[in-house]
């Protein structure tokens, strides 16, 4: 018996679990795997996201796991031509200026660390979550561990489980929306960007466009591209090769440490509550990631529902709040989430319309000459936020307010 059990131990997972175990609720969380997931995907957290997760006291162990990122470049393949984007423009409202580049699993490791000095937190290691029942006063969840059935009891459950949530099905919780014809590549390779003046950044191209960006000091780069998610999944590798041919520059030598295919999908759960059960992360809502709005959105879900669960389960707030929990984190997805990744899927993937291209690119050069129009752009990932539910505050002002 728990008070709250969390499924899944993504990034998603161990930051709700790191929210509630510091609100000292007794926390319980399975994951299917032995260990911490690895696969190539989210690496890169936008500036104003460090306000929370310093709050949350993981951040200065980010930052020394990772590299921090000042400029990206828009690089039009056909024409060489490029556009830096750095963070001038908000020197005065952040003392971080910067994005971070750090694996999830770089991510989940650092939460995992910090958890292991809570008491009040358990971690059942390969545990899958199979099914559940709920009544008014409590949520009876079943896994299987090496083929034994296992019974857990809690107050509350929160699916954080990915995409395919077992959790989001079994509390039979649809999920709008539509997925992309175009599936993800995703590839980690060894290769000498910066030797060819070549940045962290975007190649925009409606067959090479790709998203570039540099993992580590030894040359370790993430390059991913989209391709007709027809294609038979088998024959991908001799694709990385070509496509890598056609795009890298210089005598494109480069070695192809890992890579992963991936379906993309703009889709949102209807509600992420049922009863006692509450949805977060990629369980609730799935996006194409070309803004890395993906992980960060289910990051700032994680903030509000440990936040909001923890004053429900010490009752210092009302169970609607859970409800509020779901409708303001819906409409984050809804009305920032989807649109602009959506919008930089079309910019830097699908760029066939050449008046349409002209015009974007034109809008692109204008902005780096308006430092109004820059500060709004790099503000955009503030838009993911949801303010406190309990004291109406952002993370920022709250801190603020600490520092007097
Ligand atoms: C190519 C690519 C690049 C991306 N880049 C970015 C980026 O730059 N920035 C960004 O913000 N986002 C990015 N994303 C999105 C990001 O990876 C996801 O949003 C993120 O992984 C969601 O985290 P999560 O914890 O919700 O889910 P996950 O990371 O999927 O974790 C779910 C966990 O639940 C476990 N689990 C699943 N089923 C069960 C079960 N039945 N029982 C127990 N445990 C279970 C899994 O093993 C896993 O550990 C990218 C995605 C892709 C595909």
């Amino acid at each position: 018996m728990t008070q709250v059990l969390i499924v899944g131990a993504g990034p998603v997972g161990l930051m709700t679990a790191l929210g509630l175990a510091r609100e000292n609720i007794d926390v319980c969380l399975i994951e299917a795997e032995d260990r911490i997931v690895y696969t190539p995907r989210a690496i890169s957290y936008a500036w104003p996201i460090f306000a929370p997760l310093e709050a949350f006291g993981v951040l200065d162990d980010m930052m020394a796991a990772g590299h921090t990122v000042d400029a990206r470049t828009w690089r039009v393949f056909k024409t060489g031509e490029t556009i830096v984007y750095n963070h001038d423009a908000v020197r005065d409202i952040t003392d971080r200026p910067y994005s971070l580049t750090l694996g999830q699993d770089r991510l989940a490791e650092v939460i995992l660390k910090h958890l292991q000095r809570y008491p009040n937190v358990a971690i059942h290691w390969g545990t899958r979550f199979t099914s559940l029942t709920q009544s008014d006063r409590e949520v009876t969840v079943l896994a299987d561990r090496q083929g034994e059935t296992v019974e857990f009891k809690a107050d509350w459950v929160v699916a954080g489980d990915g995409g395919r949530s077992v959790v989001r099905k079994s509390v039979g919780i649809p999920l709008d929306g539509f997925t992309w014809p175009q599936r993800f590549v995703a590839t980690n390779i060894r290769f000498d960007f910066e030797k060819h003046g070549w940045n962290s950044g975007y190649l925009i191209d409606p067959i090479y466009g790709a998203v570039i960006y540099r993992i580590d000091e030894k040359n370790l780069w993430r390059f991913t591209f989209a391709e007709n998610a027809s294609l038979p999944i088998e024959g991908v590798l001799p694709r990385i090769m070509s496509f890598a041919n056609a795009v890298l520059p210089g005598d494109k030598k480069f070695d192809l440490v890992l890579h992963s295919a991936y379906n993309m999908h703009q889709r949102s759960a209807r509600s992420y509550r049922a009863g006692r059960v509450l949805l977060a992360g990629d369980a609730a809502h799935l996006t194409n990631p070309t803004s890395g709005f993906g992980l960060m959105g289910g990051l700032y879900d994680s903030f509000l529902l440990s936040e909001t669960l923890a004053a429900v389960v010490k009752g210092a707030a009302a169970d609607g709040i859970l409800d509020q929990y779901s409708e303001e984190r819906r409409k984050v997805f809804d009305q920032v989430t989807s649109p602009v990744s959506t919008e930089s899927f079309r910019l830097v993937f699908n760029s066939d319309d050449e008046d349409r291209f002209a015009s974007d690119l034109k809008r692109l050069k204008e902005r780096t000459a308006n430092l109004d129009e820059m500060r709004k752009f790099a503000s955009v990932p503030a838009m993911l936020e949801t303010r406190s539910l309990m004291t109406g505050r952002t993370f920022s002002e709250s801190a603020s307010l600490r520092r007097g």
